[in-house]
């Protein structure tokens, strides 16, 4: 990430604000701004040469007031506490915003997932579960994947955790391999729904998908399944990016070729019949829709006066600052807010998670249909909000929705002081 800025800072800036146009108590933003929870741990790892290498990690737990606290595991060489902090917080609102009934976690370790072999891989899932595993559970914590990990992960960390319980206890992670409890349709959730919101938002400010013409940073699970799903709708894909550079096609790049290219040679760089360019140039091509969906603070007060997007969808999370958003206002672009956007990830892990509790599994199409109505109700009460007031961005509305749910729980709960009974519309009555 962008380490001259700061994400927790930036989320907990807009709760503020978010906490003062919602009228609400002092309480709620105190809450709001801090994890309840935050685990650091060190976790030793036998390397395959016999040496033992020691690996920081983190479990950031940041609000339960809506069930269990849920989120992914990054691994990343530049993982960082305030970072995992962030991506805890946003994880609340997110879970909020779709009213999926889980609180916000998320969890981070540093290193470099690809100088790892796969038996050293391995250790460091099950180190990472057996250092985290007291406060995990599928009534507790339930993690999923992130950047840097996947379902071969997530399968070893379930089996850890198993080990340690005596049972079986799929419900304590998601985004597993389908035979062993994973839900059909999640590996492409994430960019689903994100394209269910780019087709709401499209329809709404009168863009037609066909032939509308897409950027995307990012060719990791959510931009390159998000590219394929919209070059499916009839989109032409101009450009992707990852971490090798970006590519570029004025008529367009067929997709399921360059994921072939991808798998063979390890990046989208050299694509046959492609240019190269930066990602500076990147963002600022000219097109329809833009999807950042490779890591936080790519669109800055630096490059946000050049994008051209009529749409920005955030695939990842935190990918625009502050200061981006406001110029991007200004400028009639529309940003699709990260806790929608890229909320299918972890509204098909709600789905897995059901699931697993039931024991009986659904068919894809009924993963997919039920994540489409939850994509579109989130969107529809944020377009609402966002329409109605005049002060707010999508974001702002997005932050707004997702504050007022949790502060009704807080409240209802008893964890904001009886001041809030006051001007609230609760009657407390004896029977
Ligand atoms: N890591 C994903 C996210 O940021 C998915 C989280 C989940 O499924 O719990 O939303």
């Amino acid at each position: 990430m962008n380490k001259e800025i700061n994400s927790f800072e930036i989320v907990n800036g807009l709760i503020d604000s978010s906490v003062k146009k919602l009228n609400l108590g002092r309480a709620v933003y105190d809450l709001l701004s801090q994890p309840q929870r935050v685990l650091t741990v060190t976790i030793p790892v036998q390397m395959d040469d016999g040496s033992v290498k020691m690996y920081t990690a983190y479990r950031s737990q940041h609000n339960n007031a809506l069930g269990p606290y849920k989120g992914g595991i990054r691994f990343h060489q530049d993982v960082d506490l305030d970072e995992v902090k962030a991506l805890s917080s946003w994880m609340t609102l997110k879970c909020a915003v779709l009213n999926v009934p889980y609180g916000g976690g998320k969890g981070g370790v540093i290193v470099n997932p690809k100088e790892l072999s796969f038996g050293e891989m391995e250790r460091l899932c099950r180190g990472y579960v057996r250092a985290i595993a007291p406060v995990l559970g599928s009534e507790v914590d339930v993690p999923a994947p992130d950047v840097g990990t996947n379902g071969q992960v997530m399968a070893w960390m379930m089996d850890e955790f198993s080990r340690f319980k005596n049972h079986n206890e799929f419900g304590v992670i998601t985004g597993k391999p389908v035979i062993l409890g994973g839900s059909r349709g999640r590996i492409e959730a994430t960019s689903r729904g994100c394209v269910f919101t780019i087709r709401e938002a499209a329809r709404a400010i009168g863009l037609k998908l066909k032939d509308a013409t897409v950027v995307v940073q990012g060719f990791g699970n959510v931009g390159a399944i998000a590219a394929r799903l919209l070059k499916d709708d009839g989109c032409r894909i101009l450009a992707v990016s990852d971490t090798s550079g970006a590519i570029y096609n004025p008529r367009g790049l067929d997709i399921s070729t360059l994921e072939e290219h991808k798998a063979c040679t390890g990046s989208v760089k050299d694509f046959p019949g492609s240019q190269s360019i930066t990602n500076e140039e990147l963002l600022a091509l000219s097109c329809d829709i833009l999807v950042p969906a490779a890591l936080e603070n790519q669109i800055t007060g630096a490059n946000a006066a050049q994008i051209k997007a009529k749409i920005v969808a955030e695939g990842a999370n935190g990918p625009t600052t502050p200061e981006a958003d406001r110029i991007l206002a200004a400028r009639n672009i529309m940003v699709l807010p990260d806790v929608l956007a890229n909320a299918g990830g972890v509204t098909v892990s709600y789905f897995e998670w059901v699931q697993n509790n039931s024991g009986y599994y659904w068919c894809e199409d009924e993963v997919n249909e039920r994540l489409e109505r939850k994509m579109v109700e989130a969107f529809n009460e944020v377009y609402c909000l966002y329409k109605k007031r005049k002060d707010v961005d999508m974001r702002g509305a997005a932050y707004m929705v997702a504050i007022s749910h949790l502060a009704e729980a807080m409240r209802i709960r008893g964890w904001l002081g009886t001041q809030m009974y006051s001007d609230a519309k609760c009657e407390f009555k004896l029977a």
